[in-house]
């Protein structure tokens, strides 16, 4: 697999070295480092131990699923992180890639750049909600619009419970700059009482138009299990999310805070689990959240440290309850927004 990896890496820089000659493109992009990148993980492995941990994200199981099913998306999720590093490498890193001319209060220690720096302004992602319940009423739209509130104060960092300033991280909440606008809502009327993980319920009720909205489906998916995503990159046939109609929208109790759903989306916008899925070594490809070896659930106290540092456990794409993660950092901003650049995976999605 190694070997793959390496000879794709000197296609693709033979290829972009070719159209930085025609193109002329300023960056330099020969110092872009692909030898992180994993794809596969161990989470089929773990999943007792994360169901124990009381929360349970079936995504990365997903992933590994499709990618033996189909050989081609290793490749496919290659170059999306090719093009997301050197779109990240081309802006919004020190030292002074700023481009504004107002650097002058920054002197911060990570990637800290100006909200919102790339051009794009705030993105919005319209959103198509599938309900698949023996009683597809059972889902108020009350309860849809309540997580359609809940991402689009998640993503613009306009939440409430967020760190008391000077505190460790309070400083690196972001404002992601994603809006979302519910632009349909399918209900179906089904007697099925569970649809596990493997995409059943995406085949009985395909998403519509995905190259420009998000689906959701809201089921019972069974086992404890809250809600799981597809990667960038995956089949348009079952491009979106699921969760679990308890755990969507404001419904109460420790994971009832609608961010599951934030969780999931952080997924389909190409952001790992913050502890990389494995040991100290794996990392999350975010350079701003520290290393960790495992997820973390509850309501942890202050600090709690893995892999010689702090975790981020208030961040989004950890396990922890609702109430107890409430951030994004910049760089995750950035891996996010990388998709909605013009060749990325997701740039079909702007201006609709
Ligand atoms: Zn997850």
């Amino acid at each position: 697999m190694k070997k793959v990896f390496l000879s794709m890496a000197a296609l693709a820089m033979m290829f972009t070295s070719c159209s930085e000659e025609q193109n002329a493109v300023p960056q330099d992009q020969s110092n872009i480092d692909m030898s992180d990148f994993y794809v596969y993980t161990d989470a089929d492995m773990d999943e007792g131990s994360r169901t124990a941990n009381g929360k349970s994200c079936y995504t990365m199981v997903n992933l590994n699923r499709m990618l033996n099913q189909n050989p081609g998306l290793e490749k496919k999720m290659y170059d999306i992180e090719y093009n997301t590093r050197r779109l990240i490498n081309g802006k919004g890193k020190p030292p002074g890639t700023g481009g504004g001319g107002n650097g002058g209060g920054g002197g911060s220690d990570d990637v800290d750049v100006l909200p919102i720096d790339d051009g794009m302004g705030v993105i919005n992602i319209p959103v198509y909600v599938h309900v698949v319940y023996p009683d597809a009423n059972s889902i108020s739209n009350s309860q849809i619009q309540s997580q359609i509130t809940v991402l689009n104060s998640d993503f613009s960092s306009t939440n409430v419970n967020q760190l008391p300033s000077g505190t460790t991280f309070a400083n690196d909440a972001t404002d992601a700059g994603f809006s979302f606008t519910l632009a349909g809502t399918f209900r179906h009327n089904d007697s099925r009482s569970s649809w596990g993980t493997n995409d059943a319920v995406k085949q009985a009720y395909p998403p519509i138009t995905p190259e420009t909205h998000l689906n959701i489906w809201v089921c019972n998916i069974g086992g404890g299990i809250l809600g799981y995503a597809q990667f960038p990159g995956g089949s348009a046939a079952t491009d979106g999310i699921v969760v679990g109609g308890d755990y969507f929208g404001v419904t109460g109790g420790n994971y009832g805070g609608g961010r599951t759903t934030t969780h999931e989306i952080g997924h389909y916008l190409n952001l790992r689990h913050i502890w990389g899925d494995g040991r100290c070594n794996r990392d999350d490809f975010v350079e701003d959240t520290p290393k960790s070896d495992r997820s973390n659930g509850g309501c942890p106290t202050f600090p709690t440290t893995h892999c010689k540092s702090a975790d981020m456990t208030m961040n989004y794409m950890d396990y922890t309850y609702d109430a107890c993660m409430y951030m994004f950092t910049d760089g995750q901003r950035n891996r996010m927004r990388a998709l909605f650049a013009p060749g990325g995976a997701r740039a079909s999605m702007v201006g609709n």
